[in-house]
């Protein structure tokens, strides 16, 4: 009889959208996995639920009083368990040679620290917080391949683009560009002149996919392509001249790679995050997957068209920051993750949220910093100035 070697795994972020559809693979393959550890922000219920399904070895939990409610709780568990207090015990955590998958599933720049500490010990990281790229690519790249660890992008473009360039045979001088694709928003067909008045549960309503509120912000203002974007550039070290982006609302075709001797391979799949995770999950090998099918005798027409850069001025921007390079794209993300979350509180509209960026981008132009430490005061810095 085979025996099965299980996956040891951890996910970070895992009450999340991405961390709990992680969770669902998990447990649609319960004899392959293992979840060793769990980390979360402040949603202590559903983590305790997760607790109690995985029996994990170790937990993280950012919020205070959520983590002192934790460890009382904990104390009644029949199974032991470790709370990890501070970034040091997550650090210890992610080198245990037991562990063979990170899932980063923080969102934002709060995963760059924990990313680097996986990659420093030579883990394989699931990366679904694409502003680990964005902020700090040229490092993250660096430590994976110094320590023989490996990114895999939970980014259902970029795993996309993973598959497709699979007929490349490993030569990327064969490549002559990709294409991301994105859905444009729920704001694709809208006159952008009414754009002051769009209110933040409009700009939450994604056309197709569920996902959680920043990124769903992101996608309204095509900010998302964007970072994915310079995603792409660091993952698969592709000049940005030879990354284009269209917009194709039926969310089906995710990536599209085009050789030099102009064929184009297109990947499609329905729109479910599941697919992507699963494929991270358990690669390089395939499971067969437990999740409905897309039926291309359903999908109906599928259009393409280029995006509107003049009424989503972030996709521009992101481009410029990009090219720029630098600590620019770090600024640019730092600044937008402020002003999304203040657009969800109200605070700001939603046009307010690109001019911010802009001005912040303009303001910090000349900083540039190289080591990870840096990295992490000026996004600091950058999120402090816009705060105030
Ligand atoms: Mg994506």
């Amino acid at each position: 009889m085979q025996t099965i070697v299980k996956k040891r795994l951890c996910i970070l972020g895992s009450t999340g959208s991405i961390g709990t559809q992680a969770l669902d693979i998990v447990r649609a393959f319960p004899d392959h996995f293992e979840v060793i550890g769990l980390s979360a922000g402040t949603k202590l219920d559903l983590l305790k639920t997760q607790i109690l399904n995985h029996t994990p070895q170790w937990v993280m939990i950012r919020d205070n009083a959520a983590r002192e409610a934790l460890r009382t709780w904990a104390a009644t568990l029949p199974f032991s368990l470790h709370i990890l207090d501070t970034e040091a015990d997550l650090t210890t955590a992610l080198s245990d040679p037991a562990l063979d998958v990170v899932i980063m599933a923080i969102v934002g720049t709060a995963a760059l620290i924990p990313t680097a500490a996986a990659l420093l010990v030579g883990k394989t990281v699931g990366l679904a917080s694409k502003e680990v790229l964005v902020a700090a690519g040229d490092i993250m790249m660096d430590l994976a391949r110094r320590h023989g660890g490996s990114l895999l992008p939970i980014d259902s473009e970029h795993a996309a683009l993973q598959q497709c360039m699979t007929s490349l045979n490993g030569d990327s001088s064969q490549l002559s560009r990709v294409i991301l694709t994105a859905s444009g928003g729920p704001f694709r067909t809208r006159n952008p002149v009414t754009f002051a008045d769009i209110t933040p549960a409009e700009a939450l309503k994604h056309p197709r996919w569920q996902m959680g509120p920043k990124i769903s912000i992101d996608s309204a203002t095509l900010m998302n392509k964007g970072l994915e974007v310079i995603e792409a550039h660091y993952l698969f070290d592709i000049a940005y001249d030879n990354i284009e982006v269209l917009v194709h609302p039926q969310s089906i075709v995710h990536a599209m790679t085009e050789s030099i001797d102009g064929n184009i391979i297109a990947h499609l799949g329905p729109p479910d995050m599941r697919f992507p995770i699963q494929y991270v999950m358990t690669y390089p090998d395939k499971w067969i997957a437990p999740w409905p099918r897309l039926d291309i005798t359903q999908m109906g027409a599928l259009t393409f068209e280029p995006p509107d850069f003049e009424a989503f001025p972030l996709l521009k921007m992101a481009y410029a920051c990009g090219r720029a390079g630098g600590s620019l794209p770090l600024v640019m993300n730092a600044a937008n993750e402020v002003l999304v979350s203040h657009f969800l509180a109200g605070r700001i509209s939603f046009l307010e949220i690109a001019q911010g960026v802009e001005k912040t981008v303009v303001h910090f132009s000349g900083r540039h910093v190289q080591t990870l430490a840096d990295r992490v005061a000026l996004d600091i810095e950058v999120k402090r100035h816009v705060s105030q």
